[in-house]
């Protein structure tokens, strides 16, 4: 006799790529690093990245995290984070005497000489981005004479701009894709001339991972992405999944969060998490889902990554003379 159709294994759609970004990768290490090469403690300004599991073993190794520089003992080893700061928390530190290591993802350091750039040609910058959020503070940091938020398409119609001829859009780096893309064509009507960006300012690893999400969302009675609820990237994943016709969506930090209710009617779960997500907490979730009956797990992959950064010049250069001292002890 043939199963049953309610006997069937239930089915996990994995999304490929997920988790860490090259970005992400090489600010958690370059935190990992200075804690080898200085000792503990390592002073980190805001959350070296937006994910709690990342903050807290970290912790546990010996950094010591802060909002602002004056948290930060004199003399001291300050990382400032993968999201980017303004040019006035660089002088800060200066002025502290703290040796100041950036882990700031080139991606939005690119953004960051994007937006000097056309300040320095007189244009009005309009920054696509949340308020509040980290990476715009940076950025707008840049140049806060020239730049105006855009916090969505809702935001379109209160801009205003001095010349409507020198107009260029920049982003946030971890935005929907889509959505920006809408808020983009609102500004366009209101300002023709608008220009855009030199290249993509959402970065790849947003889109890849908001990509791989809309190929599975449809087959899925439920997506749950791991990631925290302040990582910008996470969250959109939930909407696009969601955009994109999966049943529900749900961002959770841990497997444990998962409710059985999410489940209940469920036969295909899709899979996928943030880029700041270590793997461990997806094979968490996976592990809980096995557990449920969902034992037949696909990997999707729709493009493969190769991309990585190398670490912080500032760090690389003390890791040398370390290494030079220790040859020559
Ligand atoms: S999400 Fe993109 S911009 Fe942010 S750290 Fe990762 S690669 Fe860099």
């Amino acid at each position: 006799m043939g199963a049953m159709p309610n006997e069937r294994a239930k089915r996990v759609l994995l999304a490929k790529p997920r988790g860490y970004c090259a970005g992400v990768d090489r600010a958690v290490e370059t935190v990992e690093k200075a804690l080898e090469l200085y000792g503990p403690p390592v002073y980190v300004r805001k959350q070296i990245v937006h994910n709690i599991h990342v903050v807290r073993t970290l912790e546990q190794g010996g950094a010591i995290f802060v909002d602002e520089n004056d948290e930060v003992p004199a003399g001291s080893i300050v990382v400032f984070s993968a999201h980017g700061v303004a040019p006035e928390v660089h002088r800060q530190a200066e002025q502290r005497d703290l040796k100041a290591i950036d882990a700031t993802c080139p991606l939005v350091t690119k953004v960051h000489a994007e937006a000097r750039r056309f300040a320095a040609d007189d244009y009005d910058i309009l920054l696509i981005g949340h308020e509040g959020h980290e990476e715009v503070i940076g950025t707008t940091g840049e140049a806060p004479d020239h730049i105006t938020l855009v916090d969505g398409v809702d935001d379109v119609a209160n801009v205003k701009v001095r010349n409507p001829e020198k107009v260029v859009w920049l982003s946030q780096t971890t935005l929907s894709v889509d959505e920006t893309m809408e808020t983009v064509a609102a500004l366009s009507d209101r300002f023709p001339s608008l220009q855009a960006p030199p290249s993509d300012d959402i970065c790849y690893a947003t889109q890849n991972r908001q990509q791989v999400v809309k190929e599975i969302a449809a087959e899925c009675d439920v997506v749950i992405v791991v990631g925290s609820t302040n990582s910008s990237n996470s969250v959109r994943l939930v909407e696009v999944a969601l955009q994109a016709g999966a049943r529900a969506g749900h961002l959770v930090d841990y497997a444990h969060e998962i409710e059985d209710a999410w489940l209940a009617d469920a036969s295909t779960v899709g899979v996928t998490s943030g880029a700041s997500v270590p793997e461990e907490l997806v094979q968490g979730v996976l592990d809980h889902l096995a557990g449920h009956g969902f034992t037949d797990l696909t990997e999707i992959t729709s493009v493969k990554e190769k991309l990585t950064f190398s670490l912080p010049r500032e760090l690389v250069l003390d890791m040398r003379a370390a290494e030079k001292a220790k040859a020559e002890a």
